[in-house]
């Protein structure tokens, strides 16, 4: 595949997705009126990839195929590559005024990054090391845009997750299955949620001794059963760019990630901690095993 068109970029958003706008389930993030034209500037920054003007400086020819890929996946090796992707980002920014910070680059760099980082995972779990090569690899074959969400949910932010009056609420491991991990709450926020094909959950604040079920880093499609996303009123009002030039056209949303018993696929698990065949449950009364009842009832 490689780079993708700005019509590619849309149809794949039509996936069915779960998402939420003052109360009301969105059916189709692509007609949904107050999306639709931020959808439409992350369209066509996908079709400037094509443009024969601009394919250069967008673009670099895949390690793997040899067809261009994003500039924004190229890992750099030299003063020259750090050069280039400078130029690549300041070109995006420019094209949107520098009001999306949160443009697909911003991910694509982070998986990126990620993968050269891979080797220290190895240390402790090779498995996570060669997901995420091979996730940074399927991203920059499939031109995927990103959302991430890295922070617990606001409730008492003097208190770690495991000691909240529901334990529950912040996003932590539940079960291993054959499959892969169960995981469940909530996280906050995904900037460009509604607009992304995959959402990276990754580590933020350091996690602490009996935060062990919180410390979780992997990526799903937006579709995942279980995976809903509540945003906030978004800010185009439908009025003409003329008189909203901006929250017209750069609005990249932000949403409230839910994880209601998401299954992640074992092959999608950057990190985690390993819970050899034990059951862990909720504090909401499911049989609890031995390490989620003594970490709750801590
Ligand atoms: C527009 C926007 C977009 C965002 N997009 C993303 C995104 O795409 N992905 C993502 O992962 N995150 C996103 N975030 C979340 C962002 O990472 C957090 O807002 C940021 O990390 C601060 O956390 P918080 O909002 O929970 O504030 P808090 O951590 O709750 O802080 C609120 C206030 O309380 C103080 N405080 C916090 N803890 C303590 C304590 N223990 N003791 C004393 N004082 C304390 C803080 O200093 C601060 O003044 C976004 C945020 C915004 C506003």
């Amino acid at each position: 595949m490689g780079i993708r068109t700005g019509a590619e970029y849309r149809e794949r958003l039509r996936d069915g997705r779960t998402v939420y706008v003052n109360g009301e389930r969105v059916k189709d993030v692509t007609t949904h009126p107050p999306f639709q034209r931020t959808i439409g500037t992350i369209a066509a920054l996908y079709d400037l990839q094509h443009d024969p003007a601009h394919q250069s400086l967008l673009t670099y020819p895949s390690p793997k195929t040899g067809h261009p890929v994003g500039l924004s996946f190229l890992i750099t090796e030299s003063a020259e590559d750090v050069s280039r992707r400078i130029r690549s980002e300041e070109f995006r920014a420019e094209a949107t005024f520098g009001l999306m910070g949160r443009m697909p680059d911003f991910m694509n760099a982070m998986v990126t990054d990620g993968a050269v980082a891979a080797p220290m995972l190895s240390q402790r779990e090779p498995r996570h090391a060669e997901n995420l090569i091979r996730y940074y690899e399927d991203c920059r074959e499939n031109d995927l845009c990103l959302t991430h969400t890295l922070v617990d949910p606001q409730i008492d932010r003097s208190k770690g997750p495991a000691e909240q009056a529901d334990p529950e609420a912040a996003l932590h491991f539940v079960r291993e299955t054959d499959r892969g991990i169960i995981v469940r709450g909530a996280r906050m926020l995904s900037t460009l949620a509604p607009f992304a094909d995959e959402i990276w959950v990754g580590p933020f604040y350091p996690r602490k001794p009996g935060e062990e079920l919180y410390a979780l880093c992997f990526a799903v499609p937006m579709d995942t059963p279980g995976l809903k996303f509540v945003c906030r009123e978004p800010y185009d009002d439908g009025r003409s760019a003329f008189d909203r030039p901006v929250s017209s056209r750069f609005d990249e949303e932000d949403a409230l990630a839910i994880f209601d018993d998401v299954l992640v696929p074992w092959e999608r698990v950057v990190y985690q901690r390993r819970h050899r065949g034990v059951e862990h449950a909720s504090a909401a009364g499911d049989p609890a095993t031995h390490c989620c009842k003594a970490l709750f009832a801590a």
